[in-house]
């Protein structure tokens, strides 16, 4: 099969759980994980004669993402009812935003390798999620928790501009990294705050027009993302280039077969019958409700990686590890304030701090050693008090355990104080030469790479503690 010859072409519809503390249209707590149907209330089970009330925070986090994503925020947006009958769904309809969504347009980048790139948004709305049916139960029956019902949600719809299984999944990575910037979503995809479906439609190379899509639904992981997209596509290209044509369609993936199959067949495509929400009156923003939240934005992701590029001189594989996550980026701006040295703050934190933070499940705001001994630790080092190998296997672990200390008592406590006694650093030399004469030889043979081995010795008998410098400047002068 040519595959070589056709381009795979993908939108995405993520659907984002929002943290908030309640429900979108009622008090219902919203938190993951509590018994079956414990977090309910006549509202959300859709009983007769309740009311939604809207939830502020959903409309907040809405424009929140809508400004970070540079989308144009409709100060009045509606919601209507789409209905459908499914035994998770009590109210037999669920409300979301059909023609006047909060938040239209927009863009996110992803970077793939060396290549940056915008994938446009197509429009932001808010919803609410369904219950939660279970089929795997052991009796003829499925079970049913409506905890979920009524969770609120934002339903992000991309253009058709991904063109890879590995751009949706920096794309997916990317939105997920911007949603827990703005402290909207945690983005945890095996809880399933973060799903996507995927529109997927193969074409020739180079052909302007798009082809017939098929959308998969509910994909709760990216690597079942991944396995779904490559699937699809070469059998959308095996249909094509059987001379038949591919049809729109929902599909499921199963993730046990890797195969994509029909939800439902043409017949019993749903009508979902839209029509205006009757119960919530339109959401009507003002222009400084906007700015207010404008004003309140963090500092996000890409500007952060590009300011650690540009005013702290860090690499872009440093800035991109570092800004994965805020409160990491925070932390390296707050070393900073302390050092002049970024370099070696980033460093630090990269292999030590985070590493640390991992290893003890602890968030690195709890990291215990304070940003100003971190500062005279890094210090230590380039004042050459305290080798650099040294520091980080015996000194780090040290300050770790005791935080109260400071690095050079840590370091005096160790004994890792380098020395540059000259006294002492030139016996050190004297002994490696003359335990080493067939060395020394050689060296004066002009085998000059064994200058290291030199070193390596005076290190040793120092216990690690020679001042570098030194000791090479008194190595040249005795075999030179
Ligand atoms: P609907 O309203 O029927 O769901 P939309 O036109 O709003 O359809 O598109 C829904 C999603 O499908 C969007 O993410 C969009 O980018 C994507 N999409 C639309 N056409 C295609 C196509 N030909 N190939 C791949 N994705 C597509
Ligand atoms: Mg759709």
């Amino acid at each position: 099969m040519p595959y070589e010859k056709y381009e795979t072409v993908i939108g995405l519809e993520i659907h984002a759980q929002l943290s908030t503390r309640s429900k979108a249209f009622c008090g219902d707590d919203v938190s993951f994980g509590g018994d079956p149907n414990t977090q309910v209330s006549p509202i959300s089970l859709g009983h007769p004669g309740t009311l939604p009330r809207l939830n502020r925070k959903q409309v907040e986090y809405a424009v929140r993402l809508g400004l970070a994503l540079g989308s144009a925020i409709n100060l009045r947006s509606a919601f209507d009812r789409k209905n459908y009958f499914y035994a998770d769904l009590p109210k037999g309809y669920q409300v979301t935003q059909d023609r006047a969504p909060i938040c239209v347009g927009g863009s996110l980048n992803i970077r793939v390798g060396e290549e940056e790139k915008a994938i446009r948004i197509h429009h932001i709305h808010m919803e609410e999620d369904a219950g939660k049916s279970m089929h795997d139960s052991e009796g003829p029956y499925s079970l049913i928790d409506l905890n979920r019902a009524g969770v609120p949600l934002l339903e992000i719809v991309s253009e058709p501009d991904l063109r890879s299984a590995e751009e949706v999944d920096a794309f997916m990575s990317a939105m997920r990294q911007l949603m827990r910037y703005l402290g909207i979503c945690d983005g945890n995809m095996e809880q399933g705050s973060m799903r996507c479906d995927c529109n997927v439609s193969v074409r020739l190379k180079g052909d302007p027009n798009l082809g017939e899509r098929c959308e998969i639904k509910n994909l709760n992981s990216m690597r079942y993302a991944r396995r779904a997209i490559a699937y699809e596509a070469r059998r959308q290209i095996g249909l094509v280039e059987s001379g038949s044509r591919v049809e729109q369609q929902t599909l499921n993936f199963d993730p046990s077969t890797g195969v994509t199959a029909p939800l439902r067949d043409k017949e019993d495509a749903h009508d979902y019958r839209y029509f205006p929400e009757p119960d919530l009156p339109p959401v009507v923003l003002s222009r400084e409700y906007v700015e207010k939240i404008r004003r309140a934005l963090p500092a996000l992701p890409w500007e952060l990686f590009r300011q650690f590029q540009e005013e702290y001189g860090l690499p872009a594989y440093d800035a991109n590890l570092l800004t994965q996550e805020q409160p990491t980026a925070l932390f390296f701006l707050a070393l900073c304030e302390h050092t002049g040295n970024f370099k070696a703050a980033a460093n630090l934190i990269i292999n030590k701090v985070a590493p640390f933070c991992n290893e003890q499940g602890i968030d690195i705001t709890d990291f215990p050693v304070g940003h100003d001994h971190l500062a005279a630790f890094i210090q230590l080092i380039d004042e050459g008090k305290v080798a650099s190998a040294a520091a980080y296997q015996h000194i780090f672990p040290a300050l770790a355990e005791a935080p109260g200390r400071s690095p050079l008592e840590a370091a005096q406590a160790l004994n890792l104080i380098q020395t540059s006694d000259e006294g002492l650093l030139e016996r050190l030399v004297d002994e490696a030469l003359a335990n080493n004469p067939e060395e020394v030889e050689r060296y004066r043979n002009g085998k000059k790479g064994l200058m290291g081995f030199f070193m390596g010795e005076v290190m040793k008998a120092s216990k690690g503690k020679a001042d570098p410098k030194v000791a090479s400047g008194l190595l040249r002068k005795k075999l030179g």
